[in-house]
């Protein structure tokens, strides 16, 4: 058996992996090398989709467009529609990390979908883009989808939009001017996309879904303007959700606005699904008014220039800044591409008015008196290729750090990203400007209601279950003590246990059904939706860590004999230059251990001999270098 198909996979990107490779030894099980060499990577690419990326393990852009069929991994549903007298919600994504948040609530012949947001991947999912919530039980129940309602435009509540919107058969968008405009925006970059139905709506809209449902909205206050809360009014009573949300307080800590929220408990309300994202934080969180002031001061009193990293989601910040800088009559210089997309919207919809000539494209920063320049750009988080980093790493065309500016880092520094936030620091200090974080000065308030704000809301909006989202499993269950703590029953507590959790009420009691919906992780490589699967993700797991050793034998196939020396490459295993002593004994032990197999075999069974090299090989290797690089055998019958 000749085969042919191996020797080309090897030519291609696919294997060009040395860029990623770690060589940490860690053990893992052999069968799950044996398995590997079968895999394959099935991935859909649309059309006329220039706009997006692609990336091959070696980080780089792939060009080539491969067009082999998209082999999606079905579970099988067996979930069934709600039973009448029911009323169903599923939070599908969002309780078992923060973000990708995707909840059902299902009543009748109905389903409405809040929110659809997509995650960044973690260590453990090497080479993915994004995390996107599993569509599979909404696929399999697609007509009876009435709409998605968006509470704001953050990533981990629309990212996930144009990844499944097909999927689910095009329903309503239902959001506010602003949150529409993004996902517009946001859609417009996935050209091989059918347009989307967005509807808009206000705090003061109703719309009927369908015969059991209903939705009407209140306000709430976070980082992106235009946010809100949605009620899903079902017949127990409403559903509330109020998305990411943070009660803001005046200048003595006075909580502001909450009418709207008393008025809304004392309603009949059933249940709140309430956001977990700080619920460990004791106290009130910092109001938004501090951070004014604050770059207020800061702004006055800097030497020079002043360069301010964010967000592009944190719009509310950016007009504060821009507003503060009209008062102290400087110009604002908004660097990075989303940035200025947001604030573009913003001002095409007339959130914000600055003032000509305020806001100047960032070629001319280097026209105007240094002590009257901000330049506000992302990066924050030290992510390589935004504004703020090619500025620390001087490779930024118009602006050159110098040590009269002063840079403030304006955002919390979100878990897993404090060795770039560290490389950003240490970058922008040793070109001497002056550096203020959140951790010094409080340039950054979050959108995340602490205890008090979490428990002010449960008191206000007075549920009767309590199901707490958004957020790993410890923050959740902190949440349900602080209800506990406002004297709410347990018997009334739904700590859900996992992603896909079937949660029931028939208006009196509430629990959790022992089947699941799908819900395992979705992955978007490229534009590869759900293709890659978990298998692919342990052999990328594997070949980050011990690298790869790829064995080409080529075989006499009448005599079973091995003709000439056995090729080898191996990439992030060993430097095999240094190594010629171990490479030596590894291509005699290969050929042994194939004359040995193929013995009297005739014809040669190719699987036999592969599975023999592998294990003497795999084991060979392992005793000399403790490490298990995935071994690919490769057999040329001649
Ligand atoms: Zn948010
Ligand atoms: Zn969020």
């Amino acid at each position: 058996m000749i085969e042919k198909n191996k020797v080309e996979q090897i030519k291609t990107p696919e294997f060009k992996i040395q860029d990623k490779i770690a060589t940490t030894a860690k053990p893992f099980s052999v069968s799950a090398i044996n398995k590997t060499e079968d895999r394959k990577v099935y991935k859909s690419i649309k059309p006329n989709s220039g706009a997006n990326k692609k990336y091959n393990f070696s980080g780089n852009r792939k060009t080539t467009q491969n067009k082999r069929p998209m082999m999606s991994p079905k579970s099988p549903i067996n979930v069934h529609p709600v039973a009448p007298g029911k009323v169903r919600i599923i939070p599908v994504g969002g309780i078992e990390e923060v973000g990708r948040n995707l909840t059902i609530v299902e009543c009748g012949e109905d389903i409405v979908i809040l929110d659809a947001g997509f995650q960044f991947p973690g260590e453990d999912t090497p080479g993915i883009d994004y995390l996107v919530p599993n569509t599979e039980y909404l696929e399999a129940n697609k007509s009876r989808i009435r709409g998605i309602i968006i509470s704001h435009a953050h990533l981990d509540h629309v990212g996930a939009l144009p990844y499944i919107i097909e999927r689910l058969g095009n329903p309503v968008i239902y959001s506010t001017k602003l949150t529409n405009a993004m996902i517009k925006r946001r859609h417009s970059e996935f050209p091989h996309l059918p347009e989307i139905q967005l509807e808009e709506i206000t705090s003061s809209s109703k719309i009927q879904l369908g015969r059991s449902l209903k939705a009407s909205f209140f306000n709430i206050t976070h980082t992106v303007p235009d946010a809100i809360g949605i009620i899903i009014e079902t017949k127990y009573g409403n559903i509330l959700y109020p998305g990411d949300f943070k009660i803001d307080t005046d200048g003595n800590g006075n909580p502001i606005e909450v009418s709207e929220y008393i008025k809304l408990g004392k309603e009949n309300n059933l249940a709140l699904l309430m956001e977990s994202t700080n619920s460990e934080a004791p106290g009130f969180s910092m109001s938004e008014n501090v951070v004014h002031e604050n770059f207020k001061r800061i702004f006055k009193s800097a030497e020079e220039r002043i360069i301010v990293g964010t967000f592009s989601s944190q719009l509310e910040r950016i007009m504060e800044i821009i507003s503060i800088a009209e008062d102290l009559d400087k110009k604002v210089f908004i660097d990075g591409r989303s940035m200025k997309d947001n604030v573009a919207i913003a001002e095409e919809l007339k959130l914000f008015k600055p003032k000509k000539g305020t806001i100047l494209p960032v070629e001319q920063i280097n026209d105007f008196p240094q002590n009257k320049v901000i330049a506000v750009c992302t990066g924050a988080q030290g992510e390589k290729n935004a504004a703020l980093m090619r500025i620390a790493s001087n490779r930024h065309k118009d602006i050159k750090i110098t040590p009269k500016d002063t840079v403030i880092l304006s955002s919390s520094v979100i878990p897993g990203n404090e060795t770039s936030v560290q490389a950003l620091k240490d970058k922008i200090a040793r070109q001497g400007a002056k550096i203020i974080h959140h951790g010094i000065a409080d340039v950054h308030a979050t959108g995340h209601a602490y205890q008090e704000e979490l428990k002010l809301m449960i008191k206000m909006l007075n549920p009767k279950f309590f199901i707490p989202v958004h957020g790993y499993y410890f923050m959740r269950k902190i949440n349900t003590e602080l209800a506990k703590s406002l004297n709410i029953p347990d018997k009334n507590i739904c700590l859900a246990p996992d992603n896909g959790s079937v949660i029931e009420t028939d208006g009196k009691t509430i629990e959790v059904l022992k089947k699941k919906v799908p819900s395992n992780y979705v992955m978007v490589d490229g534009l590869g939706v759900g293709d890659v699967q978990e298998v692919v993700m342990r052999d990328r797991q594997m070949l980050s860590q011990d690298g790869i050793f790829v064995i080409i034998a080529t075989i006499d196939a009448q005599t079973g004999k091995v003709k000439s020396s056995p090729d080898i490459i191996s990439r992030g295993f060993i430097y095999l230059r240094e190594s010629q002593d171990l490479l030596k004994q590894t291509r005699f032990l290969i050929k042994k251990t194939i004359e040995d197999a193929t013995g009297k075999m005739h014809p040669i069974n190719a699987s036999y001999v592969k599975e023999q090299v592998r294990e003497k090989v795999g084991k060979f290797l392992f005793q000399k270098t403790k490490r298990r690089p995935m071994l690919l055998p490769v057999l040329l019958e001649v």
